[in-house]
């Protein structure tokens, strides 16, 4: 029986394992599908403090971990499927092949991107159609892209994606961007972007291979349809927490799909289950706030065991 598992590798999985470990709860870590949550794949933060210079995503990911490890958390590579509470108040937790025992579970689970859906986007995807460019964007060098969205992410990804790509069209739906004003200048001062305002995109369309070769766009305010030629597509139009597999728990969600926080803090309606980070926050979303978040479901899970054990 564990005292602790926390579920993701993000920053609020990791700094949650930074207490309760130096707690002395021998934290388990499940990784998950996308180890280093979403700063596993970005490029540089320039806003998490103690990092005048910046820092690279993974390379931070890459430190909590360390720092984690130090004071004895262990990690399984492995995905929940799903997270049952017993009659004792403890916690089983199914996996492929496999399950756990805890007496408390932190969800730092986060958020996934999120797609247009579109009928041909699955068979689309790493045929021209990727939510990463980090991941991807050195695969098109000297080709037009483009990123559909208007926030942070993809201002930095459309930013970034200009040291490859001959051209990139920054697809939004309005006529500005959500993004921060340091990013959104910086995007569009960019002189190989190309802002596509009041757009949206209609239809992916491919070559004989099945990869991207255009797509098909509608103007939101003329109604005018159009065609833009390229050969791959990034998409940066937000997330969708990681939830399904707490489904049959009666964890209280809210109309988006985030966790409910119980008293500005990180317990929810089930008591020994916490959650953390981006998975119950669709307001702030930023590093930081994802860190101070897995601290905080650290603190009430040592405080619920101690409670509990008296
Ligand atoms: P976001 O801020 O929610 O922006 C999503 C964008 O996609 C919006 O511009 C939205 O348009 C558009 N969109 C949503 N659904 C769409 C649809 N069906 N079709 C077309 N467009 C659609 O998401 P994000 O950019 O991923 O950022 C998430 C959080 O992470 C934010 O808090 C952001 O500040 C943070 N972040 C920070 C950094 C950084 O500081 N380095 C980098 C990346 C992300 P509308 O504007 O019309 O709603």
């Amino acid at each position: 029986m564990e005292d602790v598992i926390i579920i993701g590798t993000g920053c609020a999985g990791w700094t949650a394992a930074i207490y309760t470990a130096r707690a002395n709860l021998n934290p388990l870590v499940i990784s998950g599908t996308l180890p280093g949550g979403q700063l596993g794949t970005t490029t540089e933060v320039e806003n998490f403090p103690g990092f005048p210079e910046g820092v690279m995503g993974p390379e931070l990911m890459n430190r909590m971990q360390q720092q984690a490890e130090r004071f004895g958390t262990r990690l399984e590579y492995v995905q929940i499927n799903s997270l049952e509470k017993n009659e004792d108040g403890t916690f089983t937790l199914k996996a492929d092949g496999t399950e756990f025992q805890a007496k408390t579970v932190i969800v730092a689970t986060g958020a996934s991107p999120r797609h247009l859906g579109l009928p041909n986007e699955k068979e689309l995807i790493g045929k021209g159609l990727t939510s990463c460019a980090t991941c991807d964007g050195a695969f098109y060098r000297d080709v037009p892209v483009a990123v559909i969205g208007g926030g942070d992410s993809a201002a930095e990804e459309a930013t970034f994606l200009t040291r490859f790509a001959s051209k990139v069209y920054l697809i939004h739906r309005r006529d500005e961007l959500r993004a921060s004003k340091i990013m959104a200048d910086r995007v569009l001062a960019n002189e190989k972007v190309e802002p596509v305002w009041n757009t949206v995109v209609t239809e992916y369309l491919t070559n004989e291979k099945g990869e991207m070769r255009a797509v098909k766009t509608k103007n939101t305010e003329t109604g005018e349809e159009g065609e833009i030629e390229l050969e791959c597509v990034f998409v940066a139009i937000g997330h969708i927490p990681n939830t399904s597999f707490l489904e049959g728990t009666g964890i209280e969600l809210d109309d988006e799909g985030y966790i409910v926080q119980q008293n500005s803090g990180a317990g929810t309606n089930i008591e020994g289950l916490f959650a953390a980070g981006d998975v119950a926050d669709h307001v702030y979303r930023q590093a930081i706030t994802a860190a101070g978040n897995g601290c905080q479901a650290a603190l009430e899970a040592e405080r619920y065991l101690a409670e509990r054990e008296g």
